[in-house]
């Protein structure tokens, strides 16, 4: 018998998955959080679970290390896609990727100027995306977290962060201006994998599917699946 791996990282995305595996029949034999195991059992014999940072999920799954995994959209325009199969938008972890400045920062004036602003983030392709629509230059600088504090030692104009309640900006005196993106997780799956255990992974993404109530089309064997842009 194959055995399935999912990928899956600590956290929101584990918590907010859990109810979606269990409505598939997916339970973890034992306590995640508490524990440092990195392989994680389950009441099916033919299903595991692995525990890896939210960055490297589409590479496990890319490369096979994992059959499939649950990564957020931030995450996965970062990662540009390649090898992965995204058949399902499961709307957890839901946030937004949102430009923010200082209080007191006219960035509205900084882009009539057409100045050139410095943009601190860790989502490098998505904030180049973004701001070349805008047909606006930047030059921007690869953080690998705590944004918050590079506007606040001028080491950056603005930052290019994820976003939910606003308190971290708030409590930094930092002020969202415009979204980049509207995030949330995405299922996604081996492309061999998808033909190779389809038998298995089919009925799994069906009850997934269901569970996350979404309408989003599930079309494993076709060729017409959606790709990442990033
Ligand atoms: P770490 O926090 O350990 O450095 P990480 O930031 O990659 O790692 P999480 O904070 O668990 O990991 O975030 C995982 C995913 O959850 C992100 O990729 C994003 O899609 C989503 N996410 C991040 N921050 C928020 C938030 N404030 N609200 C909702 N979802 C979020
Ligand atoms: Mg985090």
């Amino acid at each position: 018998m194959s055995v399935l791996t999912i990928a899956l990282s600590k956290g929101r995305i584990f918590d907010e998955t859990l109810p979606l595996l269990a409505a598939a029949d997916i339970v973890p034999a034992h306590d995640a959080q508490g524990s440092r195991k990195l392989i994680l059992e389950t009441n099916r014999a033919g299903v595991r679970i692995v525990l890896v940072r939210a960055t490297d999920v589409p590479t496990y799954v890319q490369y096979g290390g994992a059959d499939l995994g649950i990564a957020g959209k931030d995450v996965l325009s970062e990662h540009g896609g390649e090898g992965l199969y995204q058949p399902l938008d499961l709307g957890i972890a839901r946030c937004r990727m949102m430009v923010a400045v200082r209080a007191g920062f006219d960035y509205d004036a900084a882009l009539r100027r057409g100045a050139r602003i410095k943009v601190a983030t860790k989502y490098l392709a998505a904030a180049r995306e973004h701001f070349a629509a805008k047909g606006m230059h930047v030059d921007l600088i690869k953080l690998y977290g705590s944004m918050e504090l590079a506007p606040l030692v001028g080491l950056a104009d603005a930052i290019v962060d994820l976003v939910s309640t606003g308190s971290t900006l708030a409590a930094n005196h930092l002020v969202a201006v415009e979204e980049v993106a509207s995030i949330s997780a995405r299922l996604v799956v081996n492309q061999a994998a998808l033909k190779l255990k389809h038998d298995v992974l089919q009925p799994l993404l069906a009850a997934i599917e269901r569970a996350a109530g979404k309408a989003a089309p599930v079309r494993p064997r076709g060729r017409g699946g959606k790709r990442f842009r990033s």
